[in-house]
């Protein structure tokens, strides 16, 4: 053992930006066995705040006597391996210790108070001492109700006090006699997981390829190699089975496994499986769960209770010890990025923790990224586990359509209505209609705070921003001229629902939207799953959650309806996304049946629609990955955006041109912008985006001048947000 420490460098749980610790305590008496991950109440100034152990040191460069002691240390801390995580993404993504250390703390802890606001739930246990084994058996003299206690008991083995047939006095006397003990457990609070797709049965024998793919991630785990895998496995091959199998190695060889998913609400399928296939010993991390339940869930995963842990992003920072494996599921996804300070992107994270921990990491995906596949070593699975094909996509031309179904479409829906079969239709645009214009002077409905025309919701009797949460009610007459023709444009999902349901609805075909708006939330969306799955025959209809991961076996129709949506942004990754998209939905479609997939867009040509058609995942991504190298994007490139944000007109613009002129010396990167973005919740925007060679010398002049312009009395008004890694 080494000398205990007599320095501990804290972290001051701080929202501020300016305040950069870590500060030195000194380590009295009662805190000497204090460890690095420990929370301490310290004295901050005038004020006490909670802060993070770091680093524990000998000695200080301040002499000791002028250092404060903390007031008290917590119960719960952090596990040391997650400190030096959250000290890394602070440095990887411009952020502060601070606000990343908040990333790992025990659901609860942190925000405001220094104190958590939740605590382990406890319950009395009874159990039988031997004296009152030997009482029971030798017949001592004992009263009924005090007899029953004993025998049920040694019966059941302990029992929560309030479960025995006796009142508290009886069991008082019995412990006061020797017989029983009474202990405080914890007792945990267990979310209730919704069944989608479970079966009872055990897992099946693998099918070649996945034994194939499975016996290098096998052997890296049995060697305790950190190595990094791609599972690129068409829809409906079976990479879960995959995982499965590899964090049964994992746990095997007593070590735990993180599972990450792109959203909970979305794929409760997996973690039925995961449940199913390894019991008690799943955790799940996500944030629909109550307060007590994640807290509890975290307790269990601290405690070694829990060594498998199911999650969307967050679950990246689950409490596991000696982590084999970590699986991200669905890797092409966008939700795995964090999209407030720290901008962290849990894939990137996963990495580091796996690195650091000696751990596989495994990506899956049927639509992989060029990223994974220049840095991943690449496993294939290229069919589907029931052997049958990918289904045809047929390519629907919609430039000069005067009705938002394409005929063919609006067919094969009839065909599959009368067949009594299952569709999905996608439409990646929420809401009635996307704007409003007054028909007789062009008034055009737009947000007060963003550059965006307002999104009519009908049964919300509203208009709304998608941007800023924006609302008002819906306009009966215009609010320029007083015209009462109110124009609605375009078609969202809402509207579709109705207009499907108009067209083909009847009993036993219902008509199933499933977007962020469908009311009641996260409960909302895993019932609209089950209940299309339960559903002989109907339709599926939504934005993008309907192409995500889903397993039903019987849809013999996946539809597009606005398939270039997503290259109209201006975004490097728009390619990749229409491919992801379109090549996902055709993923639903076929399984266990006759399936085909009909995508209408106003760009029939666009190259990432015609391979996501022809199933080419390898075409696509060789000519992708050759864009990139042309142009330096990921992964021959990193990139770094500021976005400068303020009230005032033109302060933006000025406080990016100021950051701008910071960046001239950066070895190797290219520096672009300032460019307006629109204005969002009554800011103007401005962005500079560094194109850069070195990730670690961009980020680090990123983060220098930053923290200079954002000192300076002119850019005060200013706010400055970095994102590495931008979507
Ligand atoms: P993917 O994630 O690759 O799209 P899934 O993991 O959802 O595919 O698997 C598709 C279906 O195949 C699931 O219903 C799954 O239970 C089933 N499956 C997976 N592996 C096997 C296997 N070895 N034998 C039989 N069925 C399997
Ligand atoms: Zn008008
Ligand atoms: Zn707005």
């Amino acid at each position: 053992m080494e000398g205990v420490s007599a320095i501990a460098k804290v972290e001051p749980l701080t929202s501020a930006r300016s305040l950069r610790g870590p500060f030195d305590y000194r380590l009295p008496g009662p805190f000497a066995g204090t460890e690095v991950g420990a929370l301490l109440v310290v004295p901050f100034g005038h004020r006490s705040v909670l802060g993070v152990v770091v680093e524990l040191a000998e000695d200080s460069e301040l002499e000791p006597e002028r250092l404060a002691a903390p007031l008290e240390a917590l119960d719960l801390g952090v596990p040391p391996e997650l400190v030096r995580l959250a000290r890394w993404i602070a440095a990887e993504y411009c952020s502060t210790p601070a606000r990343a250390l908040s990333l790992v703390l025990p659901p609860g802890t942190g925000g405001s108070g220094a104190r958590p606001r939740i605590r382990p739930r406890t319950a009395l246990v009874a159990a039988l001492t031997g004296a009152g084994e030997g009482a029971l058996a030798g017949g001592e003299r004992l009263g009924t109700r005090q007899r029953e206690v004993l025998e049920q008991l040694h019966a059941t083995g302990p029992l929560p006090a309030a479960s025995t047939p006796a009142g508290h006095g009886t069991l008082r006397r019995l412990e006061a006699r020797g017989l029983i003990a009474m202990e405080r457990h914890e007792r945990r609070r267990r979310p209730r997981s919704t069944r989608v797709g479970a079966s009872a049965a055990g897992p099946p024998p693998l099918t070649l390829e996945q034994e194939r793919a499975l016996i290098p991630v096998a052997e890296a785990l049995g060697a305790r190699r950190a190595e990094r895998f791609l599972l690129h496995g068409v829809t409906g091959s079976g990479k879960t089975e995959v995982y499965l199998r590899a964090a049964a190695c994992a746990l095997e060889q007593g070590r735990g496994a993180i599972i990450l998913v792109p959203e909970i609400a979305l794929t409760p399928q997996i973690q039925t499986r995961v449940e199913e296939r390894f019991g008690a010993t799943v955790a799940v991390l996500h944030s629909g769960l109550s307060d007590g339940e994640r807290f509890d869930e975290w307790m269990r995963l601290r405690r070694g209770e829990a060594r498998v842990c199911v999650g969307p992003r967050s679950a990246v920072f689950a409490p596991l010890a000696d982590i084999g494996l970590i699986v991200v599921d669905e890797e092409h996804d966008a939700s795995y990025k964090h999209e407030s300070d720290p901008r962290y992107d849990a894939r990137h994270v996963a990495e580091a923790r796996a690195r650091e921990a000696g751990a596989v990491l495994l990506h899956g995906s049927a639509t992989p990224r060029p990223e994974s596949i220049a840095a991943l070593r690449r496993l294939r699975l290229a069919e589907r586990v029931d052997g049958r094909p990918l289904p045809p996509v047929e390519i629907l031309d919609m430039r000069g359509a005067r009705h938002a179904l394409h005929p063919k479409a609006r067919a094969a829906l009839e065909t599959v209505r009368r067949d009594g079969a299952k569709a999905i239709v996608l439409l990646n645009r929420r809401g009635w209609s996307n704007f409003l214009t007054c028909a007789a002077c062009g008034h055009a409905w737009e947000c007060p705070n963003c550059d965006v025309t307002l999104i009519l919701h009908r049964a919300q009797g509203a208009v709304a921003c998608h941007h800023c949460g924006h609302r008002e009610p819906a306009p009966s007459s215009c609010t320029a001229c007083g015209s009462p023709s109110v124009a609605r444009h375009g078609l969202g999902t809402e509207r579709l629902e109705h207009e499907l349901g108009e067209a083909l609805g009847a009993d036993g075909f219902p008509v199933i939207r499933l977007d962020s708006d469908v009311a009641g939330g996260r409960g909302a969306i895993a019932t609209a799953l089950a209940r299309f799955e339960a559903a002989s025959a109907g339709v599926l209809l939504g934005t993008q959650m309907v192409a995500k991961g889903h397993d039903f076996p019987d849809v013999a129709l996946g539809l597009v309806l606005d398939a270039d949506a997503t290259l109209r942004f201006p975004d490097f990754r728009a390619e990749e996304r229409t491919f992801a998209l379109v090549a996902q939905l055709a993923g639903r479609a076929g399984r266990g049946g006759e399936g085909r997939v009909l995508v209408q867009t106003l760009a029939p040509d666009a190259p990432s629609l015609r391979l996501a058609a022809a199933h080419d995942a390898d075409g696509f991504l060789a000519a992708e990955l050759e864009r990139r190298r042309a142009l330096r994007y990921p992964p021959y490139g990193d990139l770094v955006r500021i976005v400068c944000a303020a009230l005032e007109p033109g302060a933006a613009a000025a406080a990016a041109a100021a950051v701008r002129a910071r960046l001239h010396a950066v070895p190797g990167a290219a520096v672009l912008g300032p460019a307006p973005l629109f204005r969002l919740r009554g800011r103007e925007r401005s962005q500079v985006v560094v194109k850069a060679a070195d990730r670690a010398a961009a980020i680090a002049a990123v983060g220098r001048a930053v923290d200079a312009t954002a000192r300076e009395r002119e850019h005060r008004h200013a706010a400055f947000s970095v994102d590495v890694d931008p979507q």
